[in-house]
């Protein structure tokens, strides 16, 4: 038996998305709930991967099965595709397993040409009817299938309002109409050099051809890589029978949701227009009453409606988003849908449903997207602010939430402005440590080179700051004070905004709202915690990081980046001092000055985690984010150590690396200079012995060695912290418990992690260096060819943003079985940006890790994401 690509309404339900997409598959649901649904035919997903095996081509065996359904379609309706006697004419709509704005959507009353139109008009009894259909099928097969511009047809019609004298579409007459057709179609030949179809079966097949292309599209491409949707999918294509809503005064088309999409209100939320198609609605040419209204104008029909709407809701237990039509005093549903909302309203429908009896708690935690609790935390947008506004361009969504400032190009500038009370966006071609008293004065932050890992998407999401990195398009001229984007000149000063959740970047000012956290939130976050099994910390460099963290729930902290705390313009100078040191006894020096610091800063993070885990990570500093670069900080650096600005320079030279990420860093630090573990383990102990004579809790200090790569690299390491650690605890006389773990983020290390698990008592995975080794891609770097990589699908995703679970994730899920077959109670975690990823945290979840630590601002996330882990696949 050959294969079957298509279905008939009748043939699917609900739960066949995944073939009949979203729209096919309740299209099917609806049609056996014996609703009111205009029949038609499903195409499947299946259809769409083999029209692209075959080289986007629609093979003879689907056509045939087309062919096959549209008779099929044409009995139960009663009506004959291209017939002048009795016309059924199809609208042809895409519809993917996940609703996906970027495709084609539509197109309405296809199967018209000359001969049928007038059949129509005959049939209908209304000639105006019947053109004004037909211009509007040319108009819209022109544009959707044949990707003529619209505008181009808008103009037609401008000039025979103006010939006739007239200002509204609905003033012209039947024969206006007809001439209008004449005129698209002339128009049409010119462009395309031939015949505007007119055999509505090849109508038919292009517009079927239209949507499978359209899955490819670089709209539809780039969504897909916004919410990880995979590209071999596919959509479906579903063919159903037209109603008229602009067939009279007693016909008419609109929109609803059962509930309010934008608060969760529980009330009919919609609207509709009186004698109108579908494409009127949503092109806002003429302005829609309230759905309220049609209680007033067909009672009756509204009564069905909402009948119908609160059949739906139960039905799917969930918030619906509906289409329908009226056509001579009878409603026909063309679509239903769980309706997108914002995150107030999602949480409030969660909510609602759970007090409703409709669903349970842990089907009320489903049903929220974790990435939607963003912004909840962060500034967004005003919607209809944004839709006016027009993107100058685009970077990457390093940091989200919304930003609009004056544009700065130094972080000297925005501190100074900042102060002034001006609100400002830092502009930089990339950030470095000493950038950051700036970037925290900043609204946002734009840079031009650099990933979702790079120090200013890292730190950025730290402070919970809106950024955008890895804009190659921007040109920027520091001596100027000017950047080019988007064939636009910023100047200093001028406004832009940025969304930090889109990558977008506006040259004007967009106004934004704080966010708002709804009594709901804390409820809903309770069930969450309920049903996870990953424990949540977080990543935090600083005690307000670390406050940041336990207020959005954190249970932990996961990572303390040691070297971070010496970002700050009054420590960094110590801390480069370190680095350019050239004897023991100058770095010892240098290590002094750290010190203090560093036993304060943990002291603070001890405090505010009230003797909860706190994982701290001995330094780790990537060289080049540190060496003084500026003329004045090497003369300041030279007069400290008492040398020469020229043997200064030297020094820095000698210490230039090639791969500065696969360089000096990491525990190779401490192989080189043990006094530096030695200085961090009495910073560590120290800080622990003091907050524990302070407080009632007890502190159990948690050492992590970074980047390391053989076991026994982290033994020489471990044997110096444990001779410090033993003999501070002794001299101090207390029981003082401690723990020495490491970072899995080397290739080598997850090969041998059996081995490691003999000395390291934990492992945190840290995905950011272990993706850029397993792929060999610099973190810093990737973003300038990614996009080659995308449009090629060799890669859908950004490896740095969501774990690569075939490769990474192999090696971590190695680790975790050879580390546990050593030391079966180890705790294992993650502290790469990938810990605050939905998918990401599933898959943590599903390898058996203790815990995820990500950024403060990234919690609420994290927790929910594995929440719904736990509650898809729950462990025992
Ligand atoms: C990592 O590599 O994943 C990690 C957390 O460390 P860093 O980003 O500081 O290199
Ligand atoms: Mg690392």
């Amino acid at each position: 038996m050959s294969h079957k690509y298509v279905y008939l309404f009748s043939e699917g339900n609900k739960d066949m998305r995944e073939l009949l997409g979203g729209k096919g598959a309740n299209l099917a649901e609806m049609t056996n709930a014996g609703m009111p649904v205009p029949q038609g035919f499903t195409i499947s997903t299946e259809a769409c991967t083999q029209y692209y095996n075959d080289g986007r081509q629609i093979n003879d065996e689907i056509k045939a099965e087309i062919d096959e359904y549209l008779v099929k379609m044409e009995k139960i309706c009663g009506k004959k595709f291209a017939d002048p006697e009795n016309p059924l004419l199809v609208s042809v709509r895409s519809g993917a397993r996940a609703s996906m704005p970027g495709m084609m959507d539509t197109i309405l009353n296809l199967g018209l040409n000359d001969v049928v139109v007038k059949g129509l008009a005959k049939f209908t009894n209304n000639e105006r009817f019947a053109y004004d259909s037909y211009r509007r099928f040319i108009q819209m097969f022109s544009d959707v299938v044949m990707e003529l511009p619209k505008p181009e047809f808008e103009k037609i019609i401008d000039q025979k309002k103006a010939e006739k004298g007239v200002k509204m579409d609905t003033e012209l007459s039947a024969d206006d109409l007809k001439d209008l057709v004449v005129r698209f179609k002339a128009f049409y030949k010119e462009k395309k050099g031939e015949d505007f179809p007119s055999d509505p079966k090849v109508q038919l097949m292009e517009a079927v051809k239209a949507v499978f292309r359209s899955w490819d599209n670089p709209r539809a491409n780039v969504y897909r890589r916004l919410n990880e949707i995979p590209y071999d999918w596919g959509t479906a294509v579903s063919v159903q029978a037209m109603v008229f809503g602009n067939s009279g005064d007693r016909s008419g088309t609109g929109v609803a949701f059962t509930r309010n999409p934008a608060t969760g209100e529980k009330a009919l939320f919609g609207e509709y227009l009186i004698n109108a198609q579908g494409e009127d609605v949503v092109a806002g040419v003429r302005t829609p009453s309230p759905i309220a209204q049609l209680k007033q104008d067909m009672p009756e029909v509204y009564k069905q409606f909402a009948s119908i709407a609160d059949r739906l809701e139960k039905h799917y237990t969930d918030m619906q988003d509906m289409e329908f039509t009226i056509e001579n005093g009878k409603l026909y549903m063309l679509q239903t849908r769980n309706g997108k909302r914002t995150a107030n309203a999602a949480l409030k429908v969660a909510v609602d449903l759970v007090d409703e009896g409709m669903i349970d708690e842990k089907e009320a935690v489903l049903r929220v997207e974790p990435k939607q609790l963003d912004a909840l935390l962060h500034p967004q947008f005003d919607a209809e602010a944004l839709k006016k506004a027009k993107a100058l361009g685009k970077g990457l969504a390093a940091s989200p939430g919304a930003a609009c400032g004056r544009v700065v190009f130094s972080a000297e500038d925005a501190k100074e402005w900042a102060k002034n009370g001006e609100k400002v966006v830092l502009v930089r071609r990339e950030t470095s440590p000493e950038d950051i008293e700036g970037m925290q004065s900043a609204e946002g932050i734009l840079t031009v080179r650099g990933g979702m890992t790079s120090h200013a998407a890292v730190v950025a999401r730290g402070m919970g700051t809106c950024c955008v990195s890895g804009c190659g398009e921007i040109v920027v001229d520091y001596d100027a004070k000017t950047f080019t984007l988007g064939g636009k000149t910023i100047k200093e000063g001028d406004y832009i905004s940025l969304d930090g959740t889109t990558g977008n970047i506006y040259g004007e000012a967009i106004p934004s709202a704080p966010a708002t956290i709804s009594g709901n939130f804390g409820r809903f976050m309770e069930w969450a915690d309920k049903y996870r099994q990953l424990e949540v910390y977080t990543n935090a460099d600083t005690p307000r990081d670390a406050k940041q963290g336990r207020k959005f729930g954190a249970e932990g902290i996961g990572l303390c980046r040691t070297e971070h705390m010496f970002f700050e313009e009054t420590r960094i100078k110590a801390m480069r001092e370190m680095i350019v040191a050239e004897t023991t006894e100058e770095r010892e020096k240098a290590l002094a000055k750290i010190m203090p610091f560093q036993q304060g800063d943990f002291e603070g993070l001890y405090e505010a985690m009230e003797g909860r885990p706190v994982i701290i990570r001995y330094l780790d500093p990537p060289l080049h984010e540190f060496l003084p670069t500026k003329e004045e900080d090497i003369k300041e650096i030279a007069d400290e150590l008492g040398i020469t600005v020229a043997r200064l320079k030297n020094v820095i030279a000698s210490l230039h690396e090639f791969n500065p990420m696969m360089g000096h860093r990491g525990c190779r630090l401490c192989v080189t200079y043990p006094e530096i573990a030695k200085m961090q383990t009495t910073a560590v102990i120290n800080a622990a012995i003091a907050v524990t004579k302070r407080n009632k809790f007890k502190v159990e200090p948690r050492i992590m060695i970074p980047l390391v790569g053989e076991v026994k690299e982290l033994k020489f390491v471990k044997d110096i912290v444990v001779e410090t650690a033993d003999q501070l605890i002794k001299e101090s006389g207390m029981d003082m418990k401690y723990q020495v773990g490491t970072m899995i983020e080397i290739p080598r290390a997850a090969l041998t992690a059996d081995e490691i698990a003999k000395e390291a008592e934990f492992f945190s995975f840290g995905t950011n260096d272990l993706t850029q080794m397993t792929f060999g891609f610099s973190r810093d770097d990737a973003g300038k060819f990614l996009d080659s990589y995308y449009e090629n699908k060799i890669y859908e995703l950004d490896p740095f943003a969501h774990l690569d679970q075939k490769g990474v994730g192999k090696l971590v899920k190695m680790a975790v079985e050879l580390g546990r077959k050593t030391r079966p109670d180890i705790h294992l975690g993650i502290c790469g940006e990938h810990g605050g990823d939905p998918t990401s945290v599933e898959f943590c979840h599903d390898v058996g890790l203790n815990y995820v630590s990500c950024s403060p601002f990234r919690v609420p996330v994290a927790r929910l994401a594995a929440a719904q882990a736990a509650i898809k696949n729950p462990r025992k």
